[in-house]
């Protein structure tokens, strides 16, 4: 998917604001953050969203959540909570195509979302 926003910048092709990386999972700050901490977490691989996981991406899939968990406790929002959000097609809201967890912190979070 060589037209995709985030896979540019997973290959670097693109600069962003890289927050943690390793062989399968990439982490950077959102753009237009929702939260003080506001940080997106993709897998090197694209897949385009919770839709299109199979299982052979369960493995992976736990390794994202672990980096989510990891990237809190370096950010100091751990022991106030934090929200993990995965947006999946239009009426969630998903707006780029390459699955990725918003990991949002840094102020009281509301229930129900938006
Ligand atoms: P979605 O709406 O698909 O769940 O989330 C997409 C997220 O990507 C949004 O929060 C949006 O702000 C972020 N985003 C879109 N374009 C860029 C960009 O060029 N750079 C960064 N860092 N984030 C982006
Ligand atoms: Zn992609």
């Amino acid at each position: 998917m060589s037209e995709c926003l985030f896979c540019k910048f997973v290959k670097r092709e693109i600069p962003t604001q890289v927050v943690y990386e390793d062989e399968h999972a990439f982490a950077f700050r959102d753009i237009n953050p929702q939260a003080p901490t506001h940080i997106l977490v993709i897998p090197r691989l694209h897949i385009e969203n919770l839709a299109a996981m199979g299982t052979e991406h369960e493995t992976l899939m736990g390794h994202l959540l672990w980096v989510c968990a990891e990237i809190a406790r370096q950010e100091g929002i751990e022991s106030e909570g934090y929200r993990v959000v995965l947006n999946t097609n239009r009426a969630a809201g998903q707006s780029v195509y390459h699955l990725h967890f918003h990991l949002l912190g840094g102020r009281q979070m509301t229930w129900p979302p938006g």
